[in-house]
């Protein structure tokens, strides 16, 4: 791959790192290299957290992913990194709720409840907490809540909800406070020598410089290469599909209805936490169909009055209850990388450019931010992250 030369010249750089998007996973990595002393600059057309980051169901979890040890660890990893944070600046002020999740399951659901002993064993097995609880301690943790006689679940202590715009905005201001900047604008080209050697990014405000430019521009990923490259296949060979999600949020609901974030795998998938407004924000990767096709008004009535009608499992008087005018509904846009694990690292055939585009980046923002932050500041790639080379993909070698 070859990065066209737009012009290299001998410049001060005011900025050492300059990254595109100002999404979780781009702010996050922009605060790590704030604190740890350099100077990012982090350009955004939008607003900060208008993206993905602000349409999300935000649950910090390693307890879905099961499959692979080292996506597993890379996530708790993601997870001990929230903990840091929280010990340093509180988890309020940073909207970090280390609530905690239960996995609900009726005993009499045979796959499904050896699928979720089987977690357990799984999640033990990787150091990560993970026990289940009865039926009658199930009640003691939600008595807001209705079960069957034979709900039994899966507690995670560990997992935490986020409140990702609020996580989102306070990271940029804290990066500000370190010396980062923040920039309105839109990124044309890519300031690069014959060898592909990046020296910066030409905007709508002009020519920007540093040593390396980090494109954190989640779903748009592709798009961006394509604009700043001048190579168009990138917009569609960058190997993302965008997969819509659907989430409701109710207003405010009496206090102690939800106190973990719940969720069912099996039959009526659904997933609900109580919300940063006081409400319970609801989804289920099921009823996302619903709006793939349609993103009407009327679509997204039909998506929230299905989950309303899932929620009735737990919660029979919600439907009646909750009115779906009043509820804030969304759309959000998953980046999800051809084969479910995340891309980071630098572009092949250029010096000094790196991509960032991930799933569970609420998870993941403070463990690839930080990891990302020493790689730039110490040239050295740090070995969790080898598994996410862009190389693994046809054309990208
Ligand atoms: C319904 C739903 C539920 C989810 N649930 C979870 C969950 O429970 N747990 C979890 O960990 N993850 C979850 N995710 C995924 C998570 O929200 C995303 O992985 C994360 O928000 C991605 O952050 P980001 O910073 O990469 O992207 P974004 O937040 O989309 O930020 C990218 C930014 O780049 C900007 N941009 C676009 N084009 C350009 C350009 N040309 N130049 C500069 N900037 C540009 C955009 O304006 C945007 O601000 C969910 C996602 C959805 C949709």
């Amino acid at each position: 791959m070859h990065i066209p030369a737009f012009h290299a010249k001998a410049v001060v750089m005011k900025h050492d790192v300059i990254i595109l998007g100002g999404g979780i996973i781009g702010v996050t990595l922009g605060y790590y290299l704030a604190r740890d002393g350099l100077k990012p600059l982090i350009i955004e057309p939008g607003e900060i957290a208008g993206g993905t980051s602000g349409a999300s169901f935000a649950w910090a979890n390693a307890s879905t992913k099961t499959s692979d040890a080292a996506y597993h660890r890379l996530n708790a990893d993601g997870m001990a990194g929230y903990r840091g944070l929280m010990a340093e600046y509180g988890g309020p002020a940073l909207g970090i709720n280390p609530s905690g999740a239960l996995q609900v399951v009726s005993r009499s659901d045979a796959p499904g409840f050896e699928a979720m002993v089987s977690d357990a064993k799984k999640l033990s097995g990787f150091g990560y907490r993970a026990t289940l609880v009865d039926h009658q301690t199930l009640r003691e943790f939600e008595p807001g809540l209705s079960f069957t006689d034979d709900d039994e679940a899966l507690y995670l202590p560990d997992d935490m909800i986020i409140d990702a715009p609020r996580f989102t905005r306070e990271m940029a201001r804290l990066m500000q406070s370190h010396g980062g900047a923040i920039l309105k604008a839109t990124p044309t080209g890519l300031i690069a020598d014959d060898n592909g050697v990046v020296s910066g990014v030409e905007t709508s405000d002009g020519p920007h410089y540093a040593a390396a430019v980090v494109t954190a521009a989640g779903k748009d990923t592709g798009k961006l290469l394509a604009d700043i490259t001048g190579f168009a296949p990138f917009a569609s060979r960058f190997p993302l599909r965008q997969v819509p999600g659907f989430l409701m949020t109710t207003p405010p609901v009496p206090p102690e209805t939800l106190r973990h974030l719940i969720y069912t795998s099996t039959t009526d998938e659904l997933h609900l936490l109580p919300a940063p407004n006081g409400g319970l924000k609801i989804g289920s990767d099921d009823v996302d169909a619903l709006i793939w096709e349609d993103r009407s008004p009327q679509a997204m009535q039909a998506a929230a009055r299905a989950l309303l009608t899932r929620a009735k499992r737990f919660l029979p008087d919600l439907a009646a209850m909750v009115d779906v005018n009043t509820c804030r509904l969304q759309i959000g846009i998953r980046a999800y990388p051809e084969d479910a694990k995340s891309l980071i690292g630098p572009l092949p055939g250029a010096t000094g450019l790196y991509v960032i585009a991930t799933h569970s980046g609420i998870t993941l923002a403070p463990i690839i931010g930080s990891l990302m932050a020493g790689w730039i500041a110490s040239g050295k790639a740090p070995g969790q992250l080898t598994p996410y080379a862009l190389s693994r993909f046809a054309g990208f070698a």
